[in-house]
C-alpha cells in the first residue's frame, strides 16, 4: 500500500522560522534523512514522498496539488513545525471536521506525544485537532482519501526542536511504523547495529607528534587539536544516541618513535588478542596505505 508523505511549505516559503531552523528546511533535510532511511525497510507498505522542491499548498491553489493525488494513495501525511509567540510546546494532528481520527491519526498523535508532548489545547482530545477551515483537509475528505496534517512541535521552541532533532531517527521509525501499521523492529536493530558497530571501530591514537583517527575505514591524521576534541565529542554523542551511555572514545598513546603503519599494524594484533573491536573485514594495505 503506497502512503503520501508531504514536506509543509517548500520552494520560496520556508513556513515558520526559529530555534536555528525553518519548517521547509527541517523537514526536508533533517527529518527525510531518516523517512527515507526506513522507508527501504517496509516491506508490505511504501511511502512516497510529495516533490520536496515544491510547495504543495501552492499547486492546490492552481488546481494540481490535493486534487491530483492518486485514488490509490492509501493515506497523505502533511508535516509540519508549529509557532507561536512565548514558549509554547508540543505537537498535535489535525484533521478534517468532517471526518472521525482513524486508527492511523490517533497512533501519529502518540508518537507526536511520546517527542514533543501534547499542545495543551488538545490533550482531552488524545491530540486531534478537527477543523474546517484548511483547504487540504476538505478536499481530501471529499475525495475520500485519508489526510492529516502533523504539527510535531513548536519550532518557535528551542527546547521542543532540541526533543525532536536528538532523537529524529526514531521519530522518523515511529512515525513510519504509525502511519502504515507495519512495524520497523527489525530495521531499527539494523541501524542501531550499524551505528554499534560503526562506534566498534572507530579509534584514536597519538603516534610521533600527530594525532591519528581511524573511522572504521580509513586513518586521517588530524591536523589540529580542535579536530581531536570535535571527533571525540561526536563519538560521546553517538554512543548515547546508541546505547543510551556516553562514553569515551579510546586513545591509545604510541607516541614512542613509532610509525603510523607500525602503530596501526600493533593496533590490529592488539584488537585480535583483546577482542575489542570488529576488526575482521579489515585490511591494511602497505604498498597503497589504504584500509578497507
Ligand atoms: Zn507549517
Amino acid at each position: 500500500m503506497q502512503h503520501l508523505i508531504v514536506y509543509g511549505h517548500g520552494a520560496r516559503d520556508s513556513g515558520a522560522v526559529g530555534s536555528g531552523t525553518n519548517e521547509r528546511d527541517w523537514t526536508r533535510k533533517v527529518l527525510d534523512v531518516e523517512m527515507q532511511k526506513y522507508n527501504q525497510h517496509l516491506q508490505k507498505n511504501q511511502l512516497l514522498f510529495y516533490d520536496k522542491k515544491r510547495n504543495m499548498f501552492l499547486d492546490t491553489c492552481s488546481g494540481g496539488g490535493a486534487y491530483q493525488v492518486a485514488k490509490e494513495i492509501v493515506s497523505v501525511t502533511e508535516i509540519h513545525l508549529d509557532a507561536a509567540a512565548g514558549l509554547a510546546t508540543g505537537g498535535h494532528v489535525i484533521i478534517s471536521n468532517r471526518v472521525t481520527a482513524n486508527q492511523q491519526d490517533l497512533a501519529i498523535a502518540e508518537v507526536v506525544k511520546k517527542y514533543a508532548g501534547w499542545w495543551q489545547k488538545v490533550q482531552s482530545t488524545a491530540g486531534i485537532n478537527q477543523r474546517g477551515d484548511l483547504a487540504h483537509c476538505q478536499i481530501f475528505a471529499q475525495r475520500g482519501i485519508s489526510y492529516r496534517l502533523v504539527e510535531l512541535g513548536f519550532i518557535s521552541n528551542p527546547q521542543d526542536m532540541q526533543l525532536l532533532t536528538s532523537q529524529v531517527a526514531s521519530l522518523a521509525s515511529d512515525l513510519i511504523t504509525a502511519i502504515t501499521g507495519e512495524s520497523l523492529t527489525e530495521a531499527v536493530k539494523a541501524e542501531n547495529k550499524t551505528l554499534q558497530e560503526l562506534i566498534n571501530m572507530e579509534f584514536c591514537y597519538a603516534a610521533r607528534n600527530a594525532i591519528h583517527y581511524y573511522n572504521g575505514r580509513e586513518v586521517h591524521v588530524l591536523g589540529a587539536n580542535h579536530e581531536f576534541k570535535v571527533i571525540k565529542d561526536i563519538y560521546s554523542q553517538y554512543t548515547e544516541a546508541a546505547t543510551g551511555e556516553r562514553k569515551d572514545m579510546l586513545v591509545f598513546d604510541w607516541s614512542d618513535n613509532m610509525t603510523t603503519v607500525d602503530a596501526f599494524e600493533r593496533m590490529v594484533r592488539y584488537n585480535a588478542e583483546k577482542d575489542i573491536y570488529e576488526l575482521k573485514n579489515f585490511r591494511y594495505n602497505r604498498e597503497t596505505k589504504k584500509t578497507r
